[in-house]
């Protein structure tokens, strides 16, 4: 095979389709099955530029170009909904943070709008009435993730990619200063005859220390999502984020509400993550802070069973090893790396297949550090 790409997520999975649509063999070995990791699981996935870090911006408006169409292109659902963020202030204190922010994100060429309290309240008439403000990003929406995850596998598989499950890798060959290739965990080796990609998310860190020797400054953690029964009259028509409270909401399946926001739970017995019960309280009073309609509804589900990678200053890391040029890798996504991931993903492509490492890939080096 030309290449070996660890993980099938929805990076090893769009990577895997871009590389083999150039005609490149492609082998992609995943330990458990597509979309096991952060890429699958309840609910969906924000597609936000709001509130984003200055260093991904420009990758988010890559991306949104490709969201409202990657259906097509991968021949497969996506469930992308452009339906717009908003970024709720509801403290004096938070205008003059907000505004710059504004400032930002337009200079970046993010379609952004303040909106006051009328503006709001009308287009989300269930919030709670203390909210002053909310800066709006009206190109941002939510995918189905699992979906797009199953669909990016399935156009890789069907633009000639080897996409294997049940397939750990436990070790990088290397020889002469390239990678060759891997090893499983059942000792199996799949050699490369151009490069090696990881893309294994949370076990990148673990891969590159054990083979190399390489410490990366990101570790694991399992972020926590809660689905709501259905309530009769509380909807949301938007994403929802906020200047001060750790949340993050939208709409759910069957008329239910999915919470979210960086709370997180704790490793469980079977290798997943499990929720915790302070953290559960702490969101859900959050959310009741912002939706009162909330107070009424029960919990349908809480789930924090999906390892994400957490890098030390919160952008991924997306580069190549030291001394070993053909030896790519993308990990430390902080929570918020499905919305760029199109992007990424079409830029990772390009760089292995070229040798030229595209500009905005830039920022996210190692050596940064
Ligand atoms: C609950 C939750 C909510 C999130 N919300 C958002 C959001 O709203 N917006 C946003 O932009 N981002 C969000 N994210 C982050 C986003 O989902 C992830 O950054 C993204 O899905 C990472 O994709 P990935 O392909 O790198 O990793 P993964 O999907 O984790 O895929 C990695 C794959 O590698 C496999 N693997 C691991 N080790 C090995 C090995 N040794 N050998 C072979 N295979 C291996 C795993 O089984 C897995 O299938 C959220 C994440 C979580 C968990």
């Amino acid at each position: 095979m030309d290449y070996v790409i660890v993980g099938s997520g929805i990076y090893g999975s769009l990577v895997a389709w871009e590389l083999a649509q150039a005609g490149a063999g492609v082998q992609v070995l995943e330990a458990d099955q597509t979309a096991a990791g952060a890429s699958g699981g309840i609910g969906k996935r924000g597609v936000r530029a709001n509130g984003r870090d200055v260093r991904e911006l420009p990758l988010m408006r890559m991306a949104y170009e490709r969201w409202p169409s990657l259906h097509e292109e991968l021949g497969g659902e996506t469930g992308f909904v452009r339906c717009g963020h908003l970024q709720l202030i509801e403290r004096d204190r938070d205008y003059l943070e907000v505004e710059a922010r504004l400032w930002l994100q337009r200079t970046h060429g993010i379609e952004t709008e303040l909106l006051q309290a009328d503006q709001v309240h009308a287009q989300e008439p269930a919030l709670n009435p203390d909210i002053q403000a909310a800066l709006f990003c009206p190109l941002d929406g939510v995918a189905d993730h699992t979906a797009t995850t199953l669909s990016a596998a399935e156009a890789a598989r069907q633009a000639g990619a080897d996409i294997r499950t049940g397939f750990s890798v436990a070790e990088i060959q290397q020889s002469s200063g390239r990678a060759t290739g891997v090893i499983t965990t059942d000792g199996e080796e799949f050699s490369a005859d151009r490069g090696v990609i990881l893309l294994s998310n949370s076990s990148v860190p673990h891969l590159l220390q054990a083979s190399l020797g390489l410490y990366l400054p990101v570790w694991s953690r399992y972020p926590q999502v809660i689905i709501t029964g259905a309530i009769p009259g509380v909807t949301l028509n938007h994403l929802i984020g906020h200047a001060h409270r750790r949340l993050a909401m939208k709409n759910g399946p069957d008329g239910s509400i999915m919470i979210s926001g960086g709370w997180l739970g704790k490793a469980g017995p079977n290798g997943r993550g499990r929720p915790v019960t302070d953290q559960v309280a702490g969101n859900w009073q959050e959310a009741v802070a912002v939706l009162p309609g909330l107070a009424d509804a029960t919990i349908a589900a809480v789930q924090a069973d999906r390892l994400e990678s957490q890098s030390v200053d919160h952008i991924p890391i997306i580069d190549h090893a030291p001394g070993l040029d053909n030896l790519y890798y993308a990990t430390g996504w902080s929570g918020h790396g499905w919305a760029i991931a199109p992007a990424v993903s079409r830029l990772l492509a390009e760089w292995i297949l070229s040798g030229r490492k595209p500009e905005a890939l830039e920022p996210f080096r190692f050596s940064r550090f």
